[in-house]
């Protein structure tokens, strides 16, 4: 399959320039596009075929349910039932933006969009090239990230390239994404709405609104628990990995840097190829051929938006071991230091 590409400004497009990527859409085909959050791969939400190609591009597991986005509240009815006063709020005050909730599914949502789930994944995205795609197509578009299951989520359209050239119809090139990490999912088909994916909008955030949230136990998990049941079934695998294997070390910072050090030049002596993952306050300190700076510990923002990509570069250098700093698991660095220890399979070293 020939892939194409397509480029679009997000600042300043005109509506006509998505007609080939709706006309895609509406066939069942599937395209690639840029969301606030990361790249999503779109397909038709309601139709089986369309969820079935978007598993197979991405040699995803077929019990790991998809996110259906939509570009207004009247959509949320159509696909979601019993919606709570709770979820409206919100709704109100978060959507259009990177927050995705569950509800118990209607009918006409096929269970291949939903995982075999009776409950569905809706997210109503900010980005306008997301927006005008869901409007003009007419399709509510069922978009997990937009990347080969297991590896980090793409934010540029070079990272889908990377994936997906040849397994899809189309990827719409909108540049480098805002956020950079997957939308906070909370449950609200339970009881007391639950937090089952940390993301941009935080618990804090969320407490502004409504009195009672509550975090899946899987999240703050220190280990991969096999008795800890993850509620998203996604959260279970493991993701956003690079190849090599990844180490995050913990600790007052000169105590890190130490280690660090340490741990490379062992590793170098046995002959490996080691990469650091640093920040901009750091990076000078250490002595290894390979060190990436994620971004400042001043702006939490742009380490959650260059994480995804430092984890691909791993994988360009051909690094064997990764050893990375961590973060304060406090508002968005809960977030971070989620997807760092499912990237590092759990392996913390504290000093
Ligand atoms: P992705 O868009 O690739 O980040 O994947 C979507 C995520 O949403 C996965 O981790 C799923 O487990 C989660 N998800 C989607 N639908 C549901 C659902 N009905 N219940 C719980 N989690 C869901
Ligand atoms: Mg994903």
């Amino acid at each position: 399959m020939n892939t194409i590409i397509q480029r679009i400004d997000p600042e300043n497009f005109r509506d006509e320039e998505l007609q080939e990527a709706c006309s895609i859409l509406q066939k069942g085909g599937l395209v690639a596009f840029p969301t606030e959050t990361v790249y999503g791969l779109g397909g038709d939400a309601l139709r089986q075929e369309a969820s079935a190609k978007i598993y197979m591009a991405k040699g995803r597991p077929s019990d790991n349910p998809l996110i259906v986005h939509i570009a207004d509240m009247d959509s949320l009815r159509d696909v979601a039932d019993n919606v709570s006063e709770e979820a409206l709020q919100l709704a109100e005050n978060f959507w259009p933006g990177p927050l995705t909730m569950i509800f118990k599914k209607r009918e006409k949502v096929p269970k291949s969009t939903t995982g075999g789930l009776e409950t569905v994944a809706v997210r109503m995205p900010s980005h306008p090239v997301a927006r005008a795609l869901i409007r003009e197509s007419g399709v509510y578009i069922a978009a997990p990230s937009a990347n080969t299951s297991g590896r980090p989520s793409p934010t540029k359209a070079e990272h889908v390239r990377e994936d997906l050239d040849g397994r899809i119809d189309m990827i719409l090139d909108g540049g480098a994404v805002g956020i950079g990490l997957e939308s906070t999912i909370v449950d609200m088909s339970t009881n007391v709405p639950t937090i089952l994916r940390p993301g941009y909008i935080t618990k804090e955030m969320l407490e502004r609104v409504l009195d009672n949230v509550q975090v899946d136990p899987a999240i703050t998990a220190k280990t991969m628990n096999p008795n800890i049941v993850a509620k998203a079934p996604g959260m279970k695998y493991r993701h956003y990995a690079p190849k090599g294997q990844m180490t995050i070390v913990e600790g007052e910072s000169e105590a890190v840097i130490r280690e660090i050090n340490r741990l490379v030049r062992e590793k170098k002596q046995e002959g490996s190829s080691v990469a650091v993952i640093a920040t901009a306050e750091t990076e000078m300190r250490y002595v290894c051929d390979h060190v990436k700076s994620i971004g400042s510990r001043k702006t939490e923002g742009s380490i959650a938006a260059g994480l995804y990509d430092i984890l691909r570069e791993m994988d360009h250098i051909g690094a064997e071991y990764i050893y990375a700093e961590s973060f304060e698991q406090d508002g968005l660095g809960k977030a971070i230091m989620n997807r760092m220890l499912k990237a590092a399979a759990y392996h913390v070293i504290k000093v």
